[in-house]
Formats: C-alpha cells, structure tokens, sequence
C-alpha cells in the first residue's frame, strides 16, 4: 500500500505517507528478484480464484495524484510491472467537498487515466468525495459507490472492478454495497499478506523507512500471522462504528 511517491525534497513530503522514487524503485526490484510475479489487483484476485497464484504481489496506489504519473509510473514502465492505482471519482467536478486534500496536489487528469489504463496500470475506484463510507446513509453509499465507478468507466471506455474504501474504513454493510454494485474485489487497511475475501484484503504498508529488510519480513507468513488478532479487532470496531451511524441515519438509538 502505497500512497505518494515523489522527490524527499518536494512541498508537504511526510515519511509515513511518501517513497521516494529511488526507494520505490529499489523496492520493486526486491520484488522482482525475489521471484514475486507482480499483477493488478484483479489480475491478482482472479488468478487466485483460479488456484493459480502463488508468489504474488500487487502495488497498490491510494489516491491519484498527479505525483504517481510523474514519479511512480516512470518506475513501472522502466521495469515493465504491472500495478493498481485507485482513482477519487469526483476530484475535478467537485473539490471541496473532498476531505483533507493536501494543499498543492492535484488529482491526475482523465487523459492520464487512460495513459495509465493502457499501460499496465489497473484504474481501481475510491469513491466520489473520500468520506468514511460506514457513516453514510444507504444513499450517500450508493452515491459513493456507484457513482464512481460509473464516472471513470465512462473515461476509460471499459469495466472498473476494484475498489479502496477510503482510510481503510468498511464494515459489513459498506462491503455488501460494494459488491452488489458489481466490483469484484476491494482493498483495507489491515495489516497482512494471506487472502480469503476478495472484499477484505489486506494490505503492507510501505513508508519512507521501508527498505528490503522490512519487505522480507512483511511478506512472509510471520507479519500475517502475527496480525491476525489484530485484524479481528480493527474489524469488530468498523463494525460497531458502521452500527452506530446507520442507526443514528435511520432514527433508532
Ligand atoms: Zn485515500
């Protein structure tokens, strides 16, 4: 899971949300030599569907800015991966209604969707407004989630099919809406490596401090295992959290 990727010395750069493109790019290249097969999200999740997956990885990209065009698609290119980057649907049309958009970061433009869409860069969705769906009414949802995924279809000419809930929040209800809006696989924010939900997976976080160590342990078994419980725990709280809202939406206590 990655976020930005841009220069150590570029305006609002923070170690826990950036990488810089040498870091990146020596991280891909771990991957590559430690024999990872590295796909799109559906790519990924389908080959797994079919038995097939074994040593995979899929870069993700949240929110995308123009910085992943101009400093972490470069990278791609260069050593020919594939990847997926989740787009904010209503970024353009409708800005201020997007929650903490850093200052000075543009969302990319829709000829760069396509760009990227046609090579090896899977354009996953993530939302109209990036609010923290489980709060929202059954209809600001479905907004949210349709909506979007219907707005950069119509850019990119073809089906999008993979999803980020925003900040990693979800619940059962937000996860039932996105799959019957036709998507067929969505990203969290917990913690791990080993996948049975195609609406739950999991994801490593990659910061600034993250070099080859790091990614040898959190791509084996042991950072699963040891964030099991954590995960059980972050999903009952989404739960209780998504419980709340829509009972304060529909009137109830
Ligand atoms: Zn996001």
């Amino acid at each position: 899971m990655y976020h930005q990727i841009a220069p150590a010395d570029a305006e609002g750069f923070e170690s826990y949300l950036h990488v810089t493109p040498d870091d990146f790019e020596r991280q891909v290249r771990y991957l590559l030599n430690h024999k990872w097969t590295l796909m799109t999200l559906t790519e990924a999740w389908r080959s797994c569907e079919q038995g097939r997956a074994a040593r995979v990885a899929v870069l993700t990209f949240d929110d995308l800015y123009q910085n992943f065009v101009d400093y972490a698609f470069p990278v791609i290119r260069k050593l020919g991966v594939r990847a997926t980057a989740f787009a904010i649907g209503g970024l353009q049309s409708d800005r201020a209604t997007v929650e903490n958009l850093p200052e000075g970061i543009c969302r990319a433009s829709n000829d760069s969707l396509r760009m990227l869409d046609q090579n090896g860069v899977e354009i996953g969705a993530h939302t109209m407004t990036h609010r923290e769906l489980p709060a929202l009414s059954g209809d600001e949802l479905e907004t949210e989630v349709v909506q979007c995924k219907r707005e950069l279809e119509k850019i990119l000419g073809h089906g999008v099919t993979s999803f980020c809930y925003p900040r990693g929040r979800y619940s059962p209800r937000v996860r039932q809406a996105v799959a019957a809006a036709g998507y067929e696989c969505a990203t969290t924010t917990l913690r791990g490596n080993r996948h049975d939900d195609p609406f739950e997976i999991k994801r490593i976080r990659v910061d600034g401090a993250r070099q080859g160590m790091k990614l040898g342990y959190t791509t084996g078994w042991f950072y699963d295992w040891r964030n099991r419980k954590r995960c059980l725990r972050e999903k009952a709280l989404f739960a209780y959290g998504d419980r709340v809202a829509h009972n304060q939406n529909t009137g109830r206590e």
